[in-house]
């Protein structure tokens, strides 16, 4: 597994096999002394639940902070080191998962953090309901393949429902969510604001063609894309679901050829 980082607050953990992308946001908790009290003058009605405070390799507490982490790399090692990758990147631990779309390879995340809560887009939480153990029937016919052992069964536990479009707070900053569909059923886009990334789900990768999966379809696919537009033009970082991470100019070069190969 390789990671980087996008921003202070961003970085993405790539897997050896397929390439998933999992993106690790931090969102510091403004309002907050550097203990992690909450300050007269910075009260806020979004109560944290024990704050974790940030600190600097140089040792300078900066604020309190909540981790979210969004998709999940697939090998069972690479999520057993996903925890101290946050560690040592001074992340909190996170207190929420994300999943672009229900397609088991980004769902994995509870297999590092079994009592994290999984959030998706309503449409991903539709899917999930509409067929229980898909995800685990192609994990394990995966892992099979592979000879991949792991050390426990995956269980989405209680997965909740994000309105998409719409908007979901990290500490005191919001990522916004839009409708990602025509890959599959289901999905989300996610923006991160402040760092201006955008983790795209499966869309404008430069390892995989535009694939329409069990659900998906052409015309979604194309309105995904062209509501995609313009944030891959405000982007720093476009981080697909698969592959390398890409600049503005070059994920834009992809939507086109997307857009000419669905044409
Ligand atoms: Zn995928």
């Amino acid at each position: 597994m390789r990671a980087v980082s996008l921003h202070r607050d961003v970085l993405v953990a790539t897997s050896a096999v397929l390439q998933v992308n999992c993106v690790i946001v931090r969102g510091s908790v403004e309002g907050r002394d550097a203990d992690g009290r909450r300050s007269a003058s910075g009260a806020r009605d979004a109560e944290q639940e024990n704050p974790v405070r940030v600190i600097e390799p140089g040792g300078e507490v900066i604020a309190a902070a909540e981790t979210f982490v969004i998709d999940s790399p697939v090998l069972p090692e690479e999520l057993e080191t996903l925890p101290a990758l946050l560690e040592q990147a001074r992340f909190p631990a996170p207190s929420g998962l994300l999943a672009t779309h229900g397609d088991w390879d980004h769902l994995l995340g509870r297999l590092a953090f079994p009592g994290v809560a999984l959030g998706c887009a309503e449409s991903t939480a539709e899917r999930l309901r509409a067929s229980p153990g898909a995800a685990q029937r192609e994990l394990r016919a995966f892992d099979g393949d592979l000879l991949i052992e792991r050390p426990r069964p995956l269980a989405l536990g209680s997965v909740q429902a994000l309105p998409v479009p719409g908007r979901c707070a990290v500490g005191d900053r919001e990522l916004e969510l839009y409708p990602a569909e025509g890959h599959t059923v289901d999905g989300m886009a996610i923006w991160i604001p402040w760092a201006r990334v955008l983790v795209a789900g499966d869309y404008l990768s430069t390892v995989e063609p535009p694939t329409l999966n069990d659900g998906g379809d052409r015309d979604a696919y194309l309105a995904t894309l062209e509501r995609l537009r313009p944030l891959v033009a405000s982007a720093e970082h476009v981080v697909p679901g698969h592959g390398p991470v890409l600049d503005s100019a070059r994920a834009l070069e992809v939507l086109e050829e997307n857009v000419a190969a669905l044409a």
